[in-house]
């Protein structure tokens, strides 16, 4: 699953750094994001490979496009992200923790022995117990979900907002609420979600094909070589789906919301317009990153659940 070796860490600095400039020169995360963002991929693509750095790269190209898809018209409403859309380090771990998260935590279970290396071999690392599931895969369903789950939530959010009419309460489907508003669902915001996990899945399910072995003779993924396409696709979606409609739940329920003392908009965040906001309703502790980080778990958690029982039928 990992390989060290020098020339690896080498590209891996230089593409990321290449990538971290870029988006910082464009905008498209803070000082704070870029460091924040080079960590977590430096991590990924370290502990895994680049194939691994690149489905999660698409994410956060894809949602930095549509954060500034018609931003003058998401701002007129009031909803548009703050510093022209540029994603902060609280953004970019909400977003990037959970995936990390599953590596390095996929990464100790083979290390200790607990599973299969790249090439299927079970003797690697310490070598002291035997773990009855394959890691690779299990993590990289879980890996997905999450990823699937954040994007599609993203891509919920920002698309969603330029619905022509106002979205509706997810628990209260005959309540319309402002554009923006926490657990407020709406069709092109659902279209969004179903791309978002959509996205996810084919680009991973295009690095991981099998494909490539009849083509070049090599695969891009050799750790998940036996993960067919259409189960990755069907895995992204599930876990996606169901994390984003967690999120939405939570959002329309205990998730807290506070209420700027400058422009009077509720927001989800504690701050708005550089000032602390007022508390307004729901649980003060559970705010938009920790109902980001739970959703995020429960879509790796039924994209886990997904892979396994397709696994067991002889379907993945
Ligand atoms: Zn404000």
């Amino acid at each position: 699953m990992a390989s060290l070796d020098l020339l690896n860490i080498a590209v891996a600095v230089l593409i990321l750094g290449l990538i971290a400039v870029l988006a910082y020169k464009k905008r498209i995360v803070t000082k704070s994001g870029l460091i924040a963002a080079f960590v977590v991929g430096i991590v990924v693509w370290l502990l895994t490979s680049w194939a691994w750095f690149f489905i999660m790269l698409s994410f956060f190209l894809i949602t930095a496009l549509f954060t500034h898809f018609k931003y003058q018209k998401k701002r007129s409403l009031g909803a548009a992200q703050e510093k022209s859309g540029a994603r902060s380090w609280s953004n970019v771990v909400a977003n990037g923790l959970l995936p990390m998260s599953f590596v390095i935590f996929g990464f100790i279970l083979i290390f200790i022995g607990g599973g299969q290396d790249a090439y299927g071999r079970t003797d690697v690392g310490l070598g002291l117990y035997f773990i009855p599931f394959p890691v690779v895969a299990v993590t990289f369903a879980a890996f997905l979900g999450a990823l699937a789950t954040h994007t599609a939530d993203t891509l919920a959010t920002e698309i969603g907002l330029l619905n022509p009419s106002p979205p509706r309460l997810i628990t209260k489907p005959w309540k319309t609420v402002p554009a923006g508003t926490s657990g407020g669902v709406s069709v092109l915001g659902l279209v969004a979600t179903f791309l978002g996990c959509l996205i996810i899945g084919i680009s991973a399910a295009i690095l991981a094909a099998p494909l490539w072995v009849s083509l070049f003779g090599i695969a891009i993924m050799p750790e998940i070589v036996n993960f067919a396409p259409v189960t990755i696709v069907l895995v992204a979606l599930a876990g996606g789906f169901v994390g984003c409609t967690i999120d939405s739940l939570f959002g329309a329920t205990i998730q807290g919301m506070w209420q700027c003392q400058v422009c009077g908009k509720h927001t989800e965040k504690k701050s708005h317009c550089s000032e602390p906001a007022e508390f307004l309703r729901g649980n003060r502790y559970f705010d938009n990153n920790m109902v980001n980080l739970i959703s995020g778990l429960l879509g790796a958690f039924i994209a886990v659940f997904l892979y396994l029982m397709l696994l067991g039928i002889g379907l993945a």
